[in-house]
């Protein structure tokens, strides 16, 4: 026997782990700095890392308790009801329900490109086909309504990413009241604001206010530090939150990943400090590396390099991991993820070492 057919499905290439480069380096993980991923630089919440702890001993429990209180608190901050919270294993869970209660097979999807591959992949995995709509190098990557009008027809689900991975640019809320009201009614707008806690740019919630077609996703995975639990959301219009109960699996964010999103959102000294690490170290970044860089919000800079393999691969070697942008139809672009002051500092001074030795 064999599986669908799945040859236009993509496999997802996520940013080089410190362990699995260390090994094949034969160099020593320590010593290694690793701005591939967007992680947080300084962890989780020490907050999140005691209520996993203190969780352990109840891993025989399904997570009913938890999950309910997770999504209530949310649902506060968001100041919407809890069934409006969609939690997911990751935001990447989040968008597989958006997509299942959304597509009929067939449907399309509208994505930007270049862009975050994991829209693509879950409207495939869910019998939808992809379409894409252009982010252009010329015009600095801007996102406008027109940006994604131009290239609009019909689709079922948008997805607009601000602050934008990986280039850093951002929607206007009124670009993107545009665009929901200029698409069908039948066409979900989801924000994907991954990277919302890094931007002073305000969130696109009040949308959901306003009307039944905008859905916002956002992750625990950046500003709170948690990738590793997998924890991410999407807010939805009141209108059809109740799709929830009939699309997701039962108990899609464990009893730790809960139990670790409680306890970070409590912790805002954490965040803060992040987002404060994050915007000097854009600054920095931009300031000091050898390269065109781009202005954008996120806790990352892109920056053309030239050969972005090359440089990526050399900057390895001397021990600090980046993101060559290959993946993302992007291979004279890397992006270096914001780390702590050190991990930035020693990031830039290598990297461009690399950039005049490989431009050479
Ligand atoms: C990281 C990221 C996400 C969510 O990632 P999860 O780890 O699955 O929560 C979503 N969108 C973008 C653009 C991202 O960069």
């Amino acid at each position: 026997m064999e599986p669908r057919d799945l040859s236009a499905h993509t496999v997802y290439r996520a940013g080089r782990g410190i362990e699995e480069v260390a090994r094949e380096l034969g160099l020593d993980p320590d010593d290694m700095v690793k701005l591939a991923s967007n992680e947080n630089m300084y962890g989780p919440s020490p907050k999140a890392v005691e209520a996993i702890r203190d969780s352990a001993a109840r891993m025989h429990s399904y997570p009913k308790a938890s999950h309910a209180d997770l999504a209530e608190a949310l649902a506060e901050r968001w100041d919407v009801t809890t069934e409006q919270v969609w939690l997911g294993n990751g935001g990447d869970g989040a968008l597989d329900c958006l997509a299942r209660a959304m597509l009929d097979p067939g449907q399309d999807v509208l994505v930007p490109s270049p862009g975050f591959a994991y829209y693509a992949m879950s409207a495939r995995y869910h019998h939808g086909e992809v379409s894409e709509y252009a982010l252009s190098k010329a015009d600095d990557f801007a996102q406008t309504a027109d940006t994604v009008l131009t290239d609009y027809d019909g689709e079922r689900i948008v997805y607009l990413t601000s602050p934008h991975n990986p280039t850093g640019a951002e929607f206007t809320t009124e670009a993107v009241r545009t665009i929901a009201e200029e698409t069908d009614e039948q066409t979900l707008v989801v924000v994907d604001e991954a990277y919302g806690e890094f931007t002073e740019t305000p969130s696109k919630r009040p949308l959901l206010s306003e009307r039944d077609d905008v859905a916002l996703l956002r992750t625990f995975s950046k500003a709170y530090g948690l990738a590793g639990v997998r924890l991410g959301y999407a807010v939805v219009p009141e209108e059809w939150a109740d799709a929830y109960a009939r699309v997701n699996t039962p108990f899609s964010a464990s009893e730790l990943a809960c139990r670790a999103g409680l306890a970070a959102l409590e912790d805002d000294e954490h965040v803060e400090q992040s987002v404060e690490t994050a915007t000097w170290a854009r600054e920095y970044i931009r300031g000091e590396l050898a390269a065109h860089t781009w202005d954008g919000a996120g806790n990352f800079v892109l920056a053309e390099v030239g050969d972005a393999s090359a440089v990526a691969d050399a900057a390895q070697e001397a021990g600090v991991i980046v993101r060559d942008c290959s993946s993302f139809g992007l291979p004279e672009c890397i992006r270096v993820t914001c780390g702590t002051r050190e991990d930035t500092r020693r990031a830039v001074s290598v990297l461009n070492e690399v950039i005049e030795v490989v431009e050479a």
